[in-house]
């Protein structure tokens, strides 16, 4: 690496030629103040927060996008800076809702922290009473806009563009007319925006969120004739730790299956049984189209925000969706099938939650499809956020809370399961099952560390029995756009595919816990809480593979039969439509 010196404050350092002044800063463990920026996803010096004085440059300088220069002297810290900074905070308030006493965001807003840290008069070039309050879009299933509080970084923008391909919000209008919304005055609901929540994560105030479904659940559970079970996602206890103070890649499995006993649930259950569930179907219905001649490459299906993306980018590619439910469709499914049965209950008494680290779910429980004897198979899905909203307003003291266990009779999940959350891990699920029915006896080696880690496309080629099986993984829809323009175009030759909306897959989604973009850029979330899953995949869980999961045997000797039987269809799988851009 070709090294360069400057001067950081009056001190000397050695840091990498080719970098900005904001990242060599943090070689003198210096975090200058941003709002806009965002590593490799907006780098654009457009809130001025990280004004710096550099020697050769006439005035301040915007330190995200300034690059350093060997004998560069830098100064983050005077008060000509420091005056600036305040000055534009102060310009950013003047045309923003201020409401922290209300806010989703408060004490996790970046603006309202700067804010305090910096002492701005608030009021100062007060401009906003006057202004006439602009109208929320409610229209999404999902996600929730108010540009009363935006304060027009353009990071949602950035996200949406770059990480989804999709572009479905982007600036509007000009000068201080300026908004972030859908093009030609349209709502969210009617552009091909997939609810992925990527942009809710990277919004650094209260101007994005998701809607919020906990009213519903609180009510059902006061309701005493209603019985309110709760599935868990393999990926909401890789987080949910955040929200209560603990550090990213801090396992909180035992802690949040208390909580929501805490709360009231009359069952508590593990999504990893359906992850199981899913495999078996997806698996036997990859060796189907591979003996039988059907649509290959065979796409995952259990990312709802993909399959929408799926639907409005790649009709002609429908055929090759898998058509299996997701995990937390099955679970409902089962749920409000065999499982009522089992327990003794009236489907039309239960409400069925599922505890999601992605806001694509919440428009997933209301497509068609995804429901059976008239039923929902899902009524509520709700974030990791939102549960930790729950549990904080319910005074429950998380991190005090005894680790407990998920309730029978569905506590059972396998390592493969687990390891749904993360990029590559449904396509390394599915390949312990194939390769070992494919093979007829059980495998040497169950890690297929190939399609494992955070790259957004993966390949790889197995010899399963007498067959070379090539695989992609996509996470990020621009990923996937990218890979699936490949198969179409004969580049890239692969028999099965597994996409995942979010970067890094479900560990990453719209739903998990907000980290600011300080925490952002130096820490690979998406690495950090994948490494619980596959912690829990290698170490702690009694079984490895789908197949081997005792619950999910007993299921299809009891009740399903067999793997894509009639009666598995009828419950586990659905159906897709081509929808317009
Ligand atoms: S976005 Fe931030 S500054 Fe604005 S009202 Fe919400 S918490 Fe307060
Ligand atoms: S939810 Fe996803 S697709 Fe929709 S606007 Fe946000 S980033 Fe774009
Ligand atoms: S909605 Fe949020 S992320 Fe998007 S421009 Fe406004 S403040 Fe920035």
């Amino acid at each position: 690496m070709n090294m360069i010196n400057v001067k950081i404050n009056g001190v000397d350092y050695s840091v990498p030629a080719g970098i900005t002044v904001l990242e060599a800063c943090k070689y003198a463990n210096i975090d200058i103040p941003t709002l806009c920026y965002l590593k490799d996803i907006n780098e654009i010096g457009a809130c001025r927060l990280c004004l710096v004085e550099v020697t050769g440059a006439r005035g301040m300088v915007a330190a995200c996008v300034y690059p350093v220069a060997d004998g560069m002297e830098i100064q983050t810290n005077t008060a000509k800076i420091r005056a600036a900074r305040k000055t534009n905070l102060e310009l950013v308030l003047s045309a923003h809702e201020k409401k922290c006493l209300t806010c989703i965001r408060s004490t996790t807003c970046e603006l309202q922290k700067l804010a305090q840290e910096y002492k701005v008069d608030e009021d100062r070039f007060c401009y906003s009473e006057k202004e006439e309050k602009k109208p929320l879009d409610l229209s999404s299933p999902s996600i929730l806009r108010d540009n009363n509080k935006c304060i027009l970084c353009r990071r949602c923008v950035a996200a949406c563009n770059k990480l989804q391909g999709i572009g479905a919000i982007g600036a509007t209008n000009r000068g201080y007319d300026t908004e972030i919304a859908p093009s030609f005055e349209k709502v969210l609901a009617d552009t091909s925006c997939i609810n992925c929540g990527q942009c809710i994560v990277a919004c650094p105030v209260g101007a994005l969120y998701e809607k919020d479904d906990t009213q519903k659940i609180l009510d059902a559970i006061n309701d005493p004739t209603k019985h309110v079970a709760i599935c868990c996602a393999p990926s909401v206890r890789t987080a949910i730790g955040e929200c209560f103070g603990y550090e990213p890649g801090t396992d909180a499995q035992g802690k949040m299956v208390a909580a929501l006993k805490a709360l009231g649930f009359d069952g508590v259950y593990d999504m990893n049984f359906t992850a199981d569930l899913t495999i078996m179907e997806e698996g036997y219905e990859f060796i189907n189209r591979v003996k039988n001649g059907g649509a290959l490459p065979l796409i995952t299906s259990c990312s709802p925000g993909w399959v929408k993306y799926c639907e409005h980018y790649f009709p002609d590619m429908i055929e090759n969706l898998s058509s299996c439910k997701s995990p937390q469709q099955m679970f409902g499914a089962m749920y409000k099938s065999y499982f009522a049965e089992k327990l003794g209950l009236d489907p039309k008494d239960i409400v069925f939650v599922s505890a999601i680290p992605c806001t694509a779910k919440k428009f997933e429980v209301g497509r068609d499809g995804q429901s059976n004897d008239g039923l929902p198979n899902v009524d509520i899905a709700v974030t990791t956020r939102e549960l930790g909203r729950m549990i904080e307003q319910a005074g429950i003291d998380f991190k005090s809370l005894a680790d407990a266990e998920f309730d029978s009779p569905i506590d059972i999940g396998s390592g493969a399961g687990a390891i749904f959350g993360a990029t590559g891990g449904v396509m390394e699920a599915a390949l312990r099952t194939a390769a070992e029915v494919l093979e007829g006896k059980p495998l040497e080696k169950i890690d297929f560390e190939e399609v494992r880690g955070t790259e957004g496309i993966k390949f790889a080629s197995y010899k399963i029995g007498d067959m070379t099986v090539n695989v992609a993984v996509a996470s990020g829809t621009a990923n996937a756009a990218k890979l699936l323009k490949g198969v179409q175009d004969g580049t890239y030759n692969v028999q099965f595919i597994e996409i995942m909306a979010c970067p890094g897959g479900c560990v990453n989604g719209g739903g998990q816990p907000i980290q600011p973009a300080v925490v952002r850029n130096s820490i690979d979330l998406r690495k950090v809480r994948a490494s619980i899953l596959y912690n829990a995949d290698a170490n702690l869980l009694g079984y490895r593979k789908s197949h081997e999961n005792p619950i999910v045997k007993k299921v299809y000797e009891e009740f399903l039969g067999e793997p894509n039987s009639h009666k598995a269809h009828e419950l586990l799988h659905t159906h897709y439509i081509p929808r317009g851009l």
